[in-house]
């Protein structure tokens, strides 16, 4: 009775009646999509039209200018998400990590309030996942092909490819599984454009014809950054496997001809996936572009502006998917009639560097991997079109979830909901910079652990670990980051101004995580009472 009763009074604090108004929300999420390959945020990708789908959404609603990640890592970006905290606070500080999914996490507190909840596509969390009324999670990164999920009922697979099924999950959970009497929150996680870059084979020919735009960078020599930079393993020339990540060759094992190269277990195990068909369908694409390259001999720049093409290319043929798939969810919600009460966002867990610093894959605090997409549409509230430039973080969506939904937000929450930016406002005590902090080394890609400091203008990291060496940029002069100001002539009053701004955000957030290597006098000076460790 008592049990009754605190429902009662819980529906009727909430203002609840038969027929809920509250928005649902619906989260298409997806894995290591830049914002420069997004047309909406006009980068250099914006030329060959990558996300006609997405940019409509943008259109339609908000799109955040200035969003960042805390640590540009896959699993740690959603934990920050689910969490609303910092990685140190969350606990999931690098992908060798397992999610402690007993915390406090939005989804939870959205089903206290009557949320209908579910999660489709790819965790990267590890465990079951809790707060979820419907689950289908990939494991771990999850394959192309006719990938497996777990499941509640356990593991089940699913034919066909990553981005199409969990779109059909989706569509399947809102056309069949959802109370017609609850709103509800519903994530759509992709694994594209996640490496290897398998795109649907319905994509295979685009882009046949073009020329993908080369970044500016591609062929940076890192003369001007900290040694950690120029020890990573991710530039395109050095460390880009021409079998492992652009599958040449790879088709010529299934057509009976052992291969003698390194077998890459992500591409090779996609590949054993796909049905003969599948993989007829692949090889014709493939083996004669496998052939005029061997053929062609290509050496140096030559070479490498040849796998910035196939890189590329399959990169943006995965993002095509991803694209198509909001295209249709928007469509299902439009279908259901329930599209004038929903909140569609589009995110990715971190960005992407296509060749910018000669580079692939992330990790980085620079700006391609550090931004983040967020575009929102919600209908009534976002002015159609419109363009946020506050400075905004992962850390910032659970809020953002739970004040959309009317829930109570938990004071150790680290973000701050973004729905004042959301309706127009510009609340005067905004933040005026963000925190980062990347703690996964030694471990693929070699990039040192580093925090730091992003304002309106500036950068300054510092790099531990490997070295103990600090970069400092002016993005508005240099938005490139090509020219380290740390240590110049003239530079002195600045680096201390970001230096002490800097620890007091280490001290706001709590962070006592890795800092051995900080200099004795910052630590005494700015952060009393923490300088042991
Ligand atoms: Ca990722």
């Amino acid at each position: 009775m008592k049990k009754l009763f605190f429902v009662l009074t819980l529906l009727v604090s909430l203002n609840v009646s038969a027929k809920d108004k509250r928005p649902n929300i619906l989260f298409v999420f997806s894995d290591d999509h830049a914002t420069h390959a997004i047309g909406a945020y006009n980068g250099w990708l914006k030329a060959v039209n990558p996300t006609p789908e997405i940019d409509k959404l943008a259109k339609d609603g908000m799109v955040f200018e200035k969003s960042f990640c805390s640590n540009s890592i896959c699993g740690p970006s959603r934990a920050v998400i689910m969490s609303g905290k910092h990685s140190h606070k969350n606990g999931f500080m690098n992908n060798g990590n397992t999610f402690n999914w007993n915390q406090q996490i939005f989804p939870k507190l959205l089903q206290k309030v009557g949320y209908q909840t579910a999660i489709y596509g790819k965790s990267h969390l590890k465990g079951n996942p809790q707060g979820f009324d419907d689950w289908k999670v990939l494991p771990g990164q999850g394959l192309y092909y006719n990938p497996d999920f777990f499941t509640p009922e356990g593991k089940v697979r699913i034919d066909g490819h990553a981005t199409d099924v969990v779109t059909d999950l989706a569509v399947d959970w809102l056309k069949k599984k959802r109370s017609a009497d609850k709103p509800f929150m519903l994530m759509v996680q992709h694994k594209a454009p996640h490496r290897a870059w398998m795109p649907a084979l319905r994509h295979l020919k685009l882009y046949n014809d073009i020329d993908i735009p080369e970044p500016d960078t591609l062929f940076d020599n890192y003369k001007d950054n900290a040694p950690g930079v120029r020890h990573q393993e991710m530039e395109i020339d050095r460390h880009m496997d021409p079998n492992y990540d652009l599958f040449v060759d790879l088709t010529a094992d299934f057509a009976g001809t052992p291969i003698q190269k390194r077998q890459d277990r992500s591409a090779r195990g996609n590949m054993t996936r796909m049905t003969e068909a599948q993989m007829k369908a692949w090889r014709a694409h493939y083996g004669p572009r496998d052939e005029a390259f061997h053929k062609a001999q290509l050496k140096g720049k030559d070479l490498v502006r040849w796998k910035f093409q196939r890189y590329a290319k399959n990169y943006l043929r995965c993002v095509k998917g991803v694209d198509e798939s909001v295209g249709r969810l928007r469509t299902t919600l439009q279908e259901l009639d329930l599209d004038d009460n929903t909140v569609v966002i589009y995110s990715s867990d971190q960005g992407f560097y296509i060749g910018d610093h000669g580079w692939y894959d992330k990790r980085w605090m620079y700006e391609e991997s550090l931004k983040m997409p967020f575009i929102v549409s919600w209908p009534g509230v976002t002015k159609p079109g419109s363009r946020d430039h506050h400075l905004i973080q992962n850390i910032d969506y659970a809020e953002t979830f739970l004040e959309i939904a009317g829930a109570k937000i938990p004071s150790d929450m680290q973000g701050r909901s973004l729905v004042p930016l959301l309706k127009g406002q510009s609340p005067n005590d905004w933040r005026d910079s963000i925190y980062y902090h990347y703690y996964e080394y030694p471990s693929f890609h070699m990039v040192p652990r580093h925090y730091g400091i992003r304002t309106e203008r500036y950068k300054l990291m510092h790099f531990y670990r490997f070295g103990n060496e600090w970069e400092m940029y002016d993005l508005q002069k240099d938005p490139d980051e090509l020219t380290n100001l740390y240590g110049r002539p003239g530079q002195a009053k600045l680096t201390a101004d970001l230096k002490k701004q800097l620890y007091a955000l280490q001290k706001h957030y709590g962070d006592e995580s890795d800092l051995s290597e900080m200099p004795k006098e910052w630590k005494d000076k700015v952060r009393p009472g923490t300088a042991q460790k």
